[in-house]
């Protein structure tokens, strides 16, 4: 049965790293694989920030800001095919800037249309990034089909996070892979791009590549779907923070779901799901190093003797308190409350409370005016900007006395605030200031797994 194998940005960030995909795909060919890319490292980001300048009326600036980036794509081809094939990709990337060029121009002109237009040109660094992939993997003499990816995931029309619409996205992914995968061609398709049933165009949301491999991957019932990245597996914490953070060998979906979750960027957490439904193992590899064994996230659960797995960190979040003696005893007042954030489809992330208080936290702050405006008629609100959520991992914790205690003399000189320990019990989750969040995050790391040597 397939395997499918997820490819991120930096895995394709030039000649070379498209060298070692095509090897790495090649080297794999016997577990049918079904390949899905990311757009090459930064081009995403390019590519919105045009759309946002454009949106601000600098259209002739956005245009101009991506030269670099389609130069980028000509000369990565140029190095890789045959003059002929390279120049035929050529074409296709003139095609496409000419396209983005027409839509950033229009979007000026109707905000009502922005985020319909960012997806559609978003999708072009996907749908470049895929063709390309596709063209080298033949010419390195395995057989591969570029697929539009748009055929397969079918969404609703919640631009820029469109959700998929699952039984369709089943069939259809289904549908058109399958024939493909019998006559022995490797499918190679862009992550992240989607379409209405309608044909719009659609995204899944920043990095939502690990997502579009999850939803292919339950489609084809796949052996196993493969994350390859710029790291060896889930570690221990953040390499940025934490450079001398480990491999975690296994995971169960629980643990690698908490850690997407609350920060830990190498999955997206929305990958889990379809895994979990299809009982699928995921493994996370590095495309820099495919000989070193990442990490499997499968339904076993298996603790250490160290108790925790990880720490993983968010920032950029906000605290909302909201205090009313109304609470006590009274029933419907959370309900009243959680009302008020569903209206504005604003995320709860970690929510305490006490018998006149409820805290909680919000990752997207944008409607915040308006919800503590809603709010105020509950109780009186307080909201803190510029918090960072910690949550420490490990089906070891369930049970595991004295975890806290370790957290908090680690860290105690660090002011804690809403502290949460998730009902699967194995997270232990809390808010402390966002300047501080990289020295709690070391400390922790050190406490938990010791320093390096
Ligand atoms: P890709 O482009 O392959 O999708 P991402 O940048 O989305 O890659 O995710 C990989 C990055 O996630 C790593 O380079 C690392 O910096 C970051 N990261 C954050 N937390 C973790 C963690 N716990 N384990 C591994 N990587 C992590
Ligand atoms: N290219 C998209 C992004 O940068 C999707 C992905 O890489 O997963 O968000
Ligand atoms: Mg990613």
């Amino acid at each position: 049965m397939p395997t499918v194998m997820k490819f991120g940005g930096t895995s394709v960030a030039d000649a070379h790293a498209f060298e070692n995909v095509a090897r790495i795909v090649a080297s794999q060919q016997r577990a049918a694989p079904v390949v899905v890319v990311s757009a090459m490292s930064g081009v995403t980001d390019a590519l919105l920030a045009a759309t946002v300048a454009a949106g601000e009326g600098r259209a002739e600036a956005a245009i101009a800001s991506l030269e670099a980036t389609f130069a980028r794509h000509h000369q990565t081809a140029a190095k890789l095919l045959t003059p002929a094939a390279a120049q035929a990709f050529s074409k296709q990337v003139d095609n496409a800037a000419h396209q983005i060029n027409e839509l950033l121009r229009s979007s000026a002109d109707n905000p009502l249309r922005r985020r319909p237009t960012q997806d559609a040109v978003l999708a072009y660094g996907e749908m470049l990034s895929s063709e390309l992939l596709a063209e080298v993997i033949n010419e390195r003499g395995t057989k591969a089909q570029h697929v539009d990816a748009r055929r397969c995931i079918l969404t609703d029309d919640e631009y820029t996070c469109a959700l998929p619409l699952m039984p369709d996205t089943l069939f259809k992914a289904r549908d058109v892979l399958a024939p493909i995968l019998e006559n022995a061609f490797v499918p190679v398709m862009g992550g992240f791009i989607a379409s209405t049933a309608e044909g719009t165009t659609t995204t899944l949301g920043r990095g939502g590549s690990d997502y579009t491999a999850a939803l292919i991957g339950a489609a084809l019932t796949a052996d196993e779907i493969q994350i390859w990245t710029d790291v060896t597996g889930v570690l221990t914490a953040d390499p940025r923070v934490v450079p001398e953070a480990q491999t975690i060998e296994r995971l169960s979906y629980a643990e690698a779901s908490e850690l997407a979750y609350f920060g830990a960027k190498v999955l997206h957490p929305k990958t889990i799901q379809p895994a979990i439904e299809g009982s699928i193992p995921l493994r996370i590899c590095n495309s820099r190093a495919p000989e070193e064994i990442g990490t499997l996230v499968g339904p076993q659960t298996e603790t250490t003797d160290r108790t925790i797995k990880a720490i993983a960190h968010k920032s950029g979040v906000t605290t909302v308190q909201i205090t009313s003696a109304r609470m006590l005893g009274a029933y419907g007042f959370l309900r009243a409350l959680f009302e008020v954030f569903e209206r504005h489809k604003t995320v709860v992330d970690v929510v305490a409370t006490s018998e006149v208080s409820v805290s909680l936290s919000l990752d997207d702050a944008s409607a915040l005016p308006v919800i503590v405006t809603e709010l105020e008629q509950l109780g009186i609100v307080g909201v803190e900007k510029g918090c960072a959520i910690v949550c420490v991992v490990g089906e070891g914790l369930r049970g595991t006395p004295g975890i806290a205690a370790r957290v908090f003399s680690a860290i105690s000189d660090i002011n804690v605030t809403l502290i949460s320990q998730g009902a699967s019990s194995i997270n232990f989750t809390f808010a402390i200031e966002e300047e501080r969040v990289e020295e709690a995050v070391r400390r922790l790391h050190a406490e938990f797994f010791g320093k390096r040597g």
